[in-house]
């Protein structure tokens, strides 16, 4: 679940992000009545198998079984749940279109949901690592060795989230940031899932690279959504 929005007396309009068809908004009838066989199921975050039949505007829910309600253990930490609700909105703005296969970003969603409600590993962490990927997913992958523009290969100084990630001398252009080499390296260790080399890394760099991920991301959602409204033109 990413979204739910009240509709009418009683009934949900629901955003999810589903295995096998994408983005696909949806009513649910009577959640919002105590009695609702189904209300508490269809929370964000929650992880759920659902029954969906064709309606004439939107598709309605008819059944809806927890598989994991991550919203329970997420909504007891401030931290953990403000990453959560930063995953739930960029997968949300990153599929752009309902009803088409969005298999990666799914699964990127879950496994990220499932690791940040374990507790094992930061929550910043969790959340940089998961928007390097998504982004990457939906066409946006960020270079952290190799010069973004012609390729050459790194270790590079500049990094300039309009070029696409490292830029070497000859392409650094104005107003490129220039982050420590720990913290290009834990960049690429975000994107890769090398843990190890993440756990490694000192406090000071994660500020650096948490700072550098959501320069990106930023600059990125925005382009995606400028892109958008000209398709609907
Ligand atoms: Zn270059």
């Amino acid at each position: 679940m990413l979204r739910t929005q009240k509709l009418g007396e009683a009934d949900r309009i629901i955003t999810m992000l589903t295995r096998g068809n994408g983005r696909v908004r949806a009513v649910a009838k009577g959640v919002r009545r105590t009695t609702s066989k189904f209300g508490s199921r269809l929370e964000p975050f929650t992880y759920v198998d659902l029954q969906i039949a064709e309606g004439r505007s939107l598709d309605i829910v008819t059944q809806a079984e927890t598989l994991a309600p991550y919203g329970a253990k997420l909504g007891s930490d401030y931290e953990k749940y403000t990453a959560g609700t930063v995953m739930l909105e960029t997968a949300e703005r990153l599929v752009v279109e309902d009803k088409e296969p969005a298999l990666q970003q799914f699964l990127l969603l879950v496994g990220a949901l499932r690791t940040l409600s374990a507790g094992e590993r930061n929550p910043s962490q969790v959340l940089d690592s998961f928007l390097l990927r998504s982004l990457s997913v939906a066409g946006y992958a960020p270079s952290f060795e190799a010069c973004a523009q012609c390729g050459l290969e790194g270790p590079h100084r500049a990094f300039n989230p309009a070029a696409g990630g490292m830029l070497c001398g000859g392409c650094r252009m104005p107003g490129s940031a220039s982050p420590a080499v720990e913290t290009v390296t834990l960049l690429g260790a975000l994107l890769a899932g090398d843990w190890a080399v993440v756990e490694a890394s000192e406090p000071r760099h994660r500020k650096e690279a948490n700072g550098l991920v959501a320069a990106y991301l930023a600059w990125h959602m925005e382009r995606g959504l400028k892109s958008m409204a000209h398709v609907e033109r």
